[in-house]
């Protein structure tokens, strides 16, 4: 029988980093979230052929402190989270230490950073595959950080050769995904820039740093699409398995509020609105397939001619929900997501019923 030993270190670093990004949309994921998580307002990301050469990100955010240089990219160090405990309480997005040891396994990874006192200087790192700092350069910069991404899978050419033939759709998914952190996050200043061949440094989209959601999602989809929408308020009340909040009864009741925007539920032909769907938990992007279905099921019932845009976030406690399940967070599960599904397709169809389901004049 063979031996059974242990994997080299260099293999398993390489494997699980594959996990954590698994694609071009957990390269931007990753990176804008960071940018977030270090108080940024202004967050300006680069493509370079789609990102196929290129994923860059710059903010102005905190910088990252030259006590810090070491640590940066090694696996599982984070400043955010030090402790299992800690997760509950944890109001940033990142917490696993994990994006940039990946990012420097699976790419040539570099980044250029500044705290505020160090102005005009900045400090270059460049790291080994495993994370470890190999070289610190003094460059001009401003505050802030910026991460670059070149080559992005070259060692695990599998992948690179299928990035490279469906390039075009995933760079679509990435800048869906990009849409979703502009327009959620209130406050900050998007732009997003690709070159192509020739066409240098093309401006794809930006936000102008607006106060609410509803200014960004102008500045993303245009004023028309804004125009179409209605305010999404809705409060959600249900019987709950989990420990969340005690009623005056001793039953256990889970309450949580669902903010946005969607379609107008407009009878006739006629598409209103791009197909667009973003779900949020707490306001971090995420995928609900369930929740997706039931908002569709709903809507189809008070317009059967087109499929609405919907800006959902779910604000609950962060005992309902557990954002852990996978390296690359974008799978949640809801505790009770039956009731809660139960919960919202009654509220819904309520907002609808109150709504004036005909075509406003200005969109005839
Ligand atoms: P995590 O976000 O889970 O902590 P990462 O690998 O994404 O793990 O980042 C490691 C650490 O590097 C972060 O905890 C943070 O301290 C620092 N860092 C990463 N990106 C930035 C950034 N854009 N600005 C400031 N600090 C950053
Ligand atoms: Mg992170």
């Amino acid at each position: 029988m063979a031996t059974i030993q242990p994997i080299e270190a260099r293999s398993v670093h390489q494997i699980q980093s594959g996990q954590v990004i698994i694609d071009l949309c957990s390269v931007a994921k990753e990176l804008v979230e960071n940018s977030l998580d270090a108080g940024a307002t202004t967050i300006e990301i680069r493509f370079k052929n789609n990102g196929l050469d290129l994923i860059e990100v710059q903010d102005n955010g905190s910088g990252i402190s030259p006590e810090n240089y070491e640590n940066v990219a090694l696996k599982h160090y984070t400043s955010k989270l030090s402790s299992y405990d800690d997760l509950t309480r944890l109001h940033t997005f990142g917490f696993r230490g994990e994006a940039l040891s990946s990012l420097c396994a699976l790419s040539d990874f570099h980044v250029v950073t500044a705290k505020a006192n160090q102005v005009p200087r900045a400090n270059r790192l460049d790291f080994e595959p495993s994370g470890k700092l190999s070289k610190t350069q003094i460059v001009a910069g401003q505050k802030g950080t910026t991460a670059s991404v070149e080559g992005i899978f070259k060692r695990l050419p599998v992948r690179r050769r299928e990035l490279e033939k469906n390039i075009k759709r995933e760079y679509g998914k990435v800048l869906n995904l990009l849409h979703a952190y502009a327009c959620i996050s209130a406050g900050v200043r998007f732009s997003v820039r690709n070159t192509v061949g020739k066409t240098k440094n093309v401006v794809v989209f930006s936000t102008n740093g607006n106060r609410t959601t509803k200014e960004n999602i102008a500045n993303v989809y245009g004023a028309k699409t804004l125009s179409a929408l209605i305010p999404l308020e809705l409060r959600l009340e249900f019987e709950s398995s989990a420990v969340t909040r005690r009623a005056g009864d001793g039953g256990q009741i889970n309450q949580m509020e669902v903010r946005g925007h969607i379609s107008r539920p407009v009878f006739g032909e006629g598409r209103q609105t791009p197909d667009r769907q973003m779900f949020f938990v707490n306001s971090r992007p995420c995928g609900l397939p369930q929740i997706a279905k039931a908002f569709n099921e709903v809507y189809k019932s008070f317009n059967v001619s087109q499929s609405p845009f919907i800006f959902a976030d779910f604000q609950m406690d962060t005992n309902a929900y557990d954002v852990n399940v996978s390296p690359d967070k974008r799978t949640i599960l809801l505790h009770d997501a039956g009731a809660l599904i139960e919960s919202l397709k009654t509220s819904l169809a309520q907002l609808f019923e109150a709504t004036d389901q005909t075509v406003p004049q200005s969109q005839v």
